[in-house]
């Protein structure tokens, strides 16, 4: 399996413990519910994947489906270069099947939408063969492979992955194709994929904090309290001046990307 670390992903820690799950009877598929790239699945776009995978952690963990979730809801997701991300991994309970639900199967996401990237490829396909083997072999998985609307009232996992859930989720004919090659930039976090600026209540947490510690380090006064307030608009205009760029007080992708990578000139 091509697994995609926790670190790789830039996951932010579980704010509690995980309850341990000894076996389950065994794995539900699910897709986003959201809208997905269309163009998610080209060679050079595994970066949309990470971001996503991202994006999804931090609504999760915000409470953007109710209640706050400890971390990523799912235990494992799969994207369409064949990857397979670690969320919450094997033997803890997941948080994406319903009430009640989460302790007789684990939850698999695929990264395909309700719009945009609706169906899944063949090398997505075999992540998600890939996944339910790891789950069977590390988290004593039972047989079982349904989708997220068998016992729950929803559209997920969406009509072309249920089709292929139905059919016994078989593994493609054809091998995987040779995956693409990936590095991941452990010096800079994952850009959240969208503007971090004042008064956008969705802006809050993790990514917040994690701009905002930085700052703090690189010697500016600010509160590391995760919300983007007056206080840190102001410290990011005079932090894009200093850094030669437009003093927008708007964490745009140059913003975040040259806060962790910025170097003082040498003397
Ligand atoms: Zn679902
Ligand atoms: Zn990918």
């Amino acid at each position: 399996m091509k697994q995609v670390s926790r670190a790789a992903w830039n996951a932010a820690p579980p704010t509690g413990t995980y309850t341990r799950v000894a076996s389950t009877r065994g794995v539900k598929i699910h897709y986003t519910g959201g809208p997905v790239p269309a163009d998610i699945a080209g060679p050079k776009k595994h970066k949309l994947c990470v971001q996503l995978v991202h994006q999804i952690q931090q609504m999760h963990m915000s409470g953007g489906r109710g209640e706050k979730y400890i971390d990523f809801g799912y235990n494992l997701a799969c994207c369409p270069h064949g990857y397979v991300f670690i969320g919450r991994g094997a033997h803890h309970l997941p948080a994406a099947n319903g009430p009640g639900l989460n302790s007789q199967h684990y939850a698999v996401l695929a990264l395909v939408g309700d719009s945009g990237f609706t169906k899944p490829n063949d090398t997505m396909l075999h992540a998600l063969r890939d996944a339910i083997e790891y789950l069977r072999d590390k988290g004593d998985a039972g047989n079982e492979i349904k989708g997220h609307r068998d016992g729950y009232a929803t559209s997920c996992p969406g009509g072309p992955l249920y089709a292929w859930v139905k059919a016994g989720a078989p593994r493609p004919d054809k091998p995987m194709e040779k995956p693409i090659r990936v590095v991941y930039k452990d010096s800079v976090p994952v850009w959240p994929g969208r503007v971090i600026k004042l008064d956008d209540p969705y802006m809050q947490g993790n990514d917040v904090h994690a701009w905002q510690y930085k700052l703090k380090k690189r010697g500016w006064t600010i509160d590391v309290d995760g919300i983007y307030g007056p206080q840190s608009k102001a410290v990011c205009a005079s932090y894009q001046e200093k850094v030669a760029l437009k003093p927008t007080g708007v964490i745009d992708e140059e913003t975040w990307d040259i806060t962790w990578s910025w170097k003082p000139p040498a003397k």
